[in-house]
C-alpha cells in the first residue's frame, strides 16, 4: 500500500462503502474497474502480474500517484480477498 493523504484515504472509502465500484472484467492478468467518480466515471486497471494500478483520471495521469478511485478499488479486492495487504 504506498502512501496517499489521508483525504484521498476518506474519498476512496467513501467511494468503496457506496459501492461506486464496479468490476468491469478479470482477466488473468488484469481485473479492469469502473469506479463512478463525482463527475465521471474513470477505468481503473490492477495489473496483477506486476501490481500496479492505473487510472484514467487526472490526479493520475498528472502525478503517477494513487488516487481516490484506484484506493476504492484496492479496498474493494482486499474485501474479497483476492490481494494480499502488502506494500
Ligand atoms: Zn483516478
Amino acid at each position: 500500500m504506498r502512501k496517499i493523504s489521508d483525504q484521498l484515504r476518506r474519498k476512496g472509502w467513501y467511494l468503496f462503502r457506496n459501492k461506486k465500484v464496479k468490476v468491469d472484467l478479470i482477466t488473468p492478468r488484469r481485473i479492469y474497474f469502473k469506479v463512478e467518480g463525482e463527475t465521471e466515471e474513470h477505468s481503473v486497471v490492477y495489473d496483477r502480474e506486476l501490481n500496479e494500478w492505473s487510472c484514467d483520471c487526472k490526479y493520475w495521469s498528472l502525478k503517477f500517484k494513487w488516487c481516490s478511485h484506484i484506493y476504492a478499488c484496492w479496498l474493494w479486492l482486499r474485501d474479497k480477498g483476492l490481494i494480499k495487504p502488502k506494500q
